[in-house]
């Protein structure tokens, strides 16, 4: 059966023009769907009952709800949402701070990117999730009402699904209301969608780099050879128009890898003329690599180098790693509530 969630107030005008029906309907449609607590379409009571009938012939409403979820000692919560179509699992991270409550939620149901140091990536290329699947991670929680931000940085490359991250960042800010501020989309960086995704929003932007040299940047995620760190920072370099976009470079600092002051000057070097921050995320060991976390010294000191070259840098604090919810960690498994 299709569903309603995850229509776009245009197709829900669209929907309802073609069901020969005033306009008005698709805004209380969209009452229903994206502010008022669960219902399903038999109840929404502003809409006369031939149309619910007409409407629940063909539709269910097909909001999702969490599967499971795990608590962190440190407050961050783990959602597991299950499609009941497939089968297919993702999961989204509630992370709770004194001013904020990020919400971090997910674009597919595995990857196909083969980054070495995710989780994700070892469940192989999955599928894309649909737009309600999306927007359930957020509207489907109980805290709901407490998220400030939200981030695009759970399972999957939202730019390998493009056309419904797009959708549902247009419900997320024209419809619930958030900020484009709030919102940071997280991409290894794949063109042209990039580019698509920068035209069409000005949500904040995250990109993981994870090293200033394109062979080693290969070794950690093979997109390199497809997508070049050179190609990609041309484009964000050109963008005159993006200067008020916020973007941050995502840089995961592995042990005698990628963590010396050689790669702190490289990455300084390669940044030059971007208003970007780094931020610095320390790496949770997941099994199948030989990967190992830099040392927080090690970590402090490079931050420091890229300070010392105008870079402005932060270390990210690790949330959840005790219920594998950290950077890199997620691979929907199942839990009990
Ligand atoms: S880091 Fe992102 S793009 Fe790379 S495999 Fe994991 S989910 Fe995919």
């Amino acid at each position: 059966m299709n569903k309603l969630y995850g229509h776009t107030p245009a197709q829900l005008s669209e929907l309802v023009a073609l069901l020969g029906w005033p306009s008005f309907t698709a805004s209380q449609l969209t009452q229903w769907l994206y502010h008022a607590p669960f219902v399903e379409i038999k109840d929404m009571s502003n809409i006369s009952k031939a149309r619910r009938e007409i409407l629940a012939a063909r539709f269910v409403v097909g909001r999702l709800v969490p599967e499971s979820s795990r608590s962190s000692r440190d407050g961050t919560r783990k959602y597991l949402f299950e499609s009941p179509e497939d089968g297919a699992v993702f999961e989204a991270v509630s992370i709770p701070d004194k001013q904020r409550h990020t919400l971090c939620i997910s674009s597919q149901s595995g990857c196909k990117r083969g980054c070495t140091f995710c989780m994700t990536a070892q469940l192989g290329a999955g599928r894309n999730l649909s737009v309600g699947e999306i927007l359930s991670q957020y509207q489907g929680i109980p805290e709901r009402d407490q998220i400030t931000n939200i981030v695009f940085m759970g399972m999957g490359e939202p730019l390998d699904n493009l056309p419904n991250t797009l959708a549902a960042l247009e419900i997320l800010t024209t419809v619930c209301g958030l900020s484009t501020r709030r919102i940071t989309v997280s991409t290894i960086g794949i063109l042209p969608q990039l580019e698509e995704l920068l035209n069409a929003t000005s949500v904040r932007l995250a990109l993981s780099l994870h090293s200033p040299f394109a062979q080693e940047r290969e070794s950690f995620l093979p997109t390199e050879t497809l997508h070049p760190t050179r190609d990609i920072l041309t484009l964000l370099r050109d963008r005159r128009e993006d200067k008020c976009r916020r973007i941050t470079i995502e840089y995961i600092p592995f042990a005698g890898l990628n963590d010396s002051p050689k790669h702190a000057h490289e990455l300084i070097k390669i940044l030059r003329g971007l208003m970007v921050r780094v931020n610095l995320i320390p790496w949770n060991t997941i099994p199948g690599t030989h990967l190992q976390s830099s040392d927080p010294r090690r970590v402090e000191a490079f931050r420091a180098e890229l300070e010392r070259g105008g870079v402005p840098a932060t270390i990210r604090t690790s949330r959840g790693p005790d219920i594998a919810a950290a950077c890199g960690m997620l691979a929907g498994v199942r839990v009990p509530l």
